[in-house]
């Protein structure tokens, strides 16, 4: 089976959503089906459960980063820890801001999330300009751990994000691409 163009079948646009001219890719039908969403599931869980791959701990990108890392920890017998949008974590927190294309966003993740040295996994749903990954990596090394490899579905590589990060020393795992 090619697991790309499966996945990409399930993967549906939205045209001039959120705003006028963005073509969205809304994941959500390949979390409904439940033979589609095994299929993503493995896709990440073999990898991962391969030698030398497994990683410590899988971080999360809100929002939809939590549903693929909660369940692929969940299946690497690792633990989970969500980054989340500024405001909704309750502890300690270290936070970092980062430029979107009107204005700016800030993250945050809690100061006990994972462990100086630790390796890490980071998932998220899509891949466009990075600088959503890009934050959480930043904010994964402040706490002295180390992002092994940065995971999600969907790169868009015009956007040139995945070039961005690679060149700054972050492997990627994608499974589909969107021109
Ligand atoms: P970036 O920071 O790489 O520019 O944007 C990626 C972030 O925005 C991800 O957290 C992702 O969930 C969200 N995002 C941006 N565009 C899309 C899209 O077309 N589809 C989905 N599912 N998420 C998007």
């Amino acid at each position: 089976m090619d697991t790309s163009a499966y996945l990409r079948n399930h993967i549906r646009t939205v045209p001039d959503w959120p705003a006028p001219g963005v073509q969205f890719r809304d994941i959500t039908p390949l979390l409904q089906d439940p033979q589609v969403f095994r299929v993503l599931i493995d896709a990440f869980v073999h990898r991962y459960m391969s030698r030398g791959m497994r990683p410590d701990v899988v971080a999360g990108l809100d929002a939809r980063g939590f549903i693929l890392g909660a369940v692929v920890a969940y299946e690497l017998n690792v633990g989970f820890v969500p980054i989340r949008k500024k405001g909704k974590l309750p502890f300690t927190t270290v936070e970092e801001t980062y430029e979107l294309e009107y204005g700016s966003a800030t993250v945050e993740l809690h100061t006990d999330a994972v462990k100086a040295g630790d390796r890490v996994l980071l998932i998220d749903d899509l891949i466009a300009t990075g600088g959503t990954m890009m934050a959480g990596k930043k904010l994964l090394e402040k706490l002295g751990a180390t992002v092994v490899e940065g995971a999600a579905i969907v790169d868009l590589p015009e956007l040139g994000g995945s070039g961005k990060l690679r060149a700054a020393g972050l492997p990627l795992f994608t499974l589909v691409d969107f021109e």
